[in-house]
This record gives structure tokens, C-alpha cells and sequence, in this order.
């Protein structure tokens, strides 16, 4: 059975309560999509601050190893994933919209009595992974074309170029 931990988030601040687990990539509904193989682990580790910046929050680790898809071979790319978040829970979305935009500050996140621990983590996976991940080098002409054969969306490349 899926490990699905649920916190109270302001509670979970509150108390300093600390959870950590592990989940199975394939258990990981919204990062399929991301992922160019489902193997693999994802391991986390949440704590709750009392007052962190004058706000109740969340620390929030993943570690794990991705099997992403390079945008140029569209072969297997291996990335470490290793990343560490402060999110400062606030009451509603509102009271977050009152504040000055900080894109290099804390995440600002909106506590729920019920918050599935999986979203945070997979809100925070996805923040995480490069946009459009490249090989630094791909591998050579002939493995490309063989890699893209195997691919199930490789026609898009020609349908994208035009004609055919
Ligand atoms: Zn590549």
C-alpha cells in the first residue's frame, strides 16, 4: 500500500514535528510525465519550524535519482535530485498577495488542515528538475536515431519539421 501521510500544516509547525519516508517514482502520479523511466526512489524528510522569519513553517528535503528525458537525444538522463526547501505557511491565498514579491525568499504556501505530504513533495520535484534538460553530450548520431526509434512520440519531430 502507498505510503500517503496527511498533515495539519499550522499544527504541524506548532508541535516541530518531524516525518520522513520514501516513495516509488511510479507512485508519483504528477511527476509520470516528467520522467522518462519510473524506477527509482524518492526519499524525504518534512520538519516543522514554530517561527521561522515570523512564520510557522515547513522544512522540506527530497533526495532521489530521476530518470528524465533529454529534450535534444530524447534518451535517458540521469539527474541527482538533492533539495531543500523552507515553506512559510500562511492562513489563505490572500494574506500571501498582500506581500512584496520575493522571488530569492522562502516558498510561501497556504496551510491546510488536511495537506497530502506526496503534493508538497511532488510540488517541490517538479520546481526542482531543469525545465528542459539536456545531455551535456549526447551520444553519438547513430545511437540517437535508434534511441528515437524506440520512442513511442519520436513522429512528432518530423510532424513538427513538416512534411515528410
Ligand atoms: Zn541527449
Amino acid at each position: 500500500m502507498p505510503h500517503a501521510p496527511v498533515i495539519d500544516g499550522f499544527e504541524f509547525a506548532r508541535s516541530g514535528a518531524i516525518l520522513s519516508g520514501n516513495w516509488q517514482l511510479k507512485d508519483c502520479p504528477r511527476l509520470q510525465s516528467e520522467l522518462y523511466a519510473t524506477h527509482g526512489t524518492l526519499h524525504y524528510a518534512l520538519q516543522g519550524l514554530p517561527q521561522e522569519q515570523g512564520r510557522p513553517a515547513l522544512l522540506l528535503s527530497v533526495e532521489g535519482t530521476l530518470q528524465l528525458t533529454c529534450q535534444r537525444c530524447l534518451g535517458p538522463l540521469e539527474f541527482a535530485l538533492r533539495s531543500e526547501a523552507l515553506l512559510l505557511l500562511y492562513g489563505d491565498e490572500a494574506e500571501i498577495a498582500t506581500l512584496a514579491v520575493d522571488a530569492e525568499g522562502p516558498e510561501r504556501i497556504v496551510a491546510q488542515r488536511e495537506m497530502p505530504v506526496l503534493d508538497l513533495v511532488e510540488d517541490e520535484v517538479l520546481l526542482a528538475i531543469p525545465i528542459a534538460p539536456r545531455h551535456e553530450q549526447c551520444r553519438s548520431r547513430e545511437g540517437d536515431v535508434s534511441a528515437a526509434q524506440q520512442r513511442p512520440f519520436a513522429g512528432l519531430r518530423a510532424l513538427m519539421g513538416g512534411k515528410r
